[in-house]
């Protein structure tokens, strides 16, 4: 058989998942703590009976307690399977003109992913040299633009004003901002949904809310953008939000104190995890994520991740220019990130 079946893509490299019984996984930024309590009561009271029919195609009352949690219409909300998910169909929804989408060079690797996937125009834009993103670099002809805030793997936050100086300065086009991360820090956009038609906020379960099992995500804009995403969405499969995760999604929004209570938790450790690595001797990059990105100049971040590798303890590793010396480790508890700095005093 001939190999020009088949499409040539270079696919999105995603953290490993080992699975030992002793480890510390902090490779994926997922949460340390379970999800709240509300939400392992709904599991274990979940009726399976109800699968036998097809799940709300638009999320159902998960959509409805979104929407009146941030405080917006039912219609500006379009949930996805996570926020990959999301973000994949408003890359084919949003970005049709055929100009160059525009998103920071080192950023969440899925955006490079995407555009060749779907065979967008697009330009990577480099960081200024302290890993900051430059928004007047976003201030020219484009087809759209897409900035993680706070940025991946970089963990840098920008201000909600620089923000807004990208989303106004691009009346024409769409300005998605992917806030996986705000909850950990940085100042959110959503509020802008209202003032500008230019703009997606896109957020996800996995990180702050302990969920990433379970794979929710969804957008926030104007209804006109949201009958765009989904009349794509709907084009390409209509039943993919499932009732498990509508059910335990809406219960995760009832608990907003052990919300705060975990986000502070890993605020708090983070804390204590600069101090550490810059003990070490470590530059850590500023972070207003769930993450911190690293760099000692005592021994490659190659070797130090192989190293720590082989006790069991995953950090993440990115061989790319510019960022090849650094390590993005996920806060986890107080405990693991002691056996970390343990590790990692040996290791130097
Ligand atoms: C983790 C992450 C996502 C994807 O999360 P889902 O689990 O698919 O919701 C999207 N964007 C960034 C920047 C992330 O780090």
């Amino acid at each position: 058989m001939r190999s020009d079946n088949f499409r040539k893509v270079v696919p999105y490299t995603p953290g490993a998942q080992p699975r030992f019984a002793e480890m510390i996984k902090l490779n994926t930024n997922e949460n340390p703590y379970p999800p709240a309590p509300g939400v392992l009561e709904a599991a274990r009271k979940f009726d399976a009976g109800i699968l036998r029919l097809y799940s709300p195609i638009d999320g159902g009352n998960l959509q409805t307690e979104l929407a009146k949690y941030h405080g917006v219409d039912r219609n500006q909300v379009f949930i996805g399977v996570g926020s990959d998910d999301v973000l994949s169909v408003i890359f084919q929804a949003c970005f049709n003109s055929g100009e160059e989408v525009l998103f920071p060079e080192i950023s969440y690797s899925f955006y490079e992913v995407w555009a060749d996937l779907y065979r967008l125009n697009s330009r990577k834009v480099p960081l200024r040299d302290d890993f900051t993103i430059n928004p007047d670099d976003y201030l020219v002809p484009n087809g759209g633009v897409v900035i993680a805030n706070p940025n991946a793997p970089t963990s840098i936050a920008l201000s909600s004003g620089d923000v807004e100086k990208i989303i106004k300065g691009n009346p024409d086009r769409i300005v998605v901002i992917d806030e996986a991360y705000i909850d950990f820090g940085g100042e959110s956009v959503l509020p802008l949904v209202d003032k500008y038609d230019n703009l997606v906020v896109v957020r996800t379960y996995s990180k702050s809310r302990s969920m990433a099992g379970l794979r929710i995500g969804y957008a926030i804009s104007t209804p006109e953008i949201i009958k765009a995403i989904n009349d794509v969405k709907y084009s390409i499969n209509s039943y993919t939000m499932n009732f498990p995760s509508e059910c335990m999604g809406v219960e995760s929004l009832k608990d907003e104190a052990y919300f705060r209570s975990t986000i502070a938790k890993i605020v708090a450790t983070r804390g204590r995890l600069v101090t550490e690595l810059k003990r070490l001797g470590f530059t850590v990059l500023d972070s207003s994520a769930n993450f911190v990105f690293a760099s000692s100049d005592r021994k490659p971040a190659k070797e130090i991740f192989k190293e720590l590798e082989e006790r069991h303890i995953f950090v993440r590793y990115f061989n790319k220019p510019g960022i090849d010396n650094f390590l993005r480790i996920t806060v986890g508890t107080d405990e693991q990130i002691d056996k970390l700095i343990e590790a990692l005093e040996e290791i130097l």
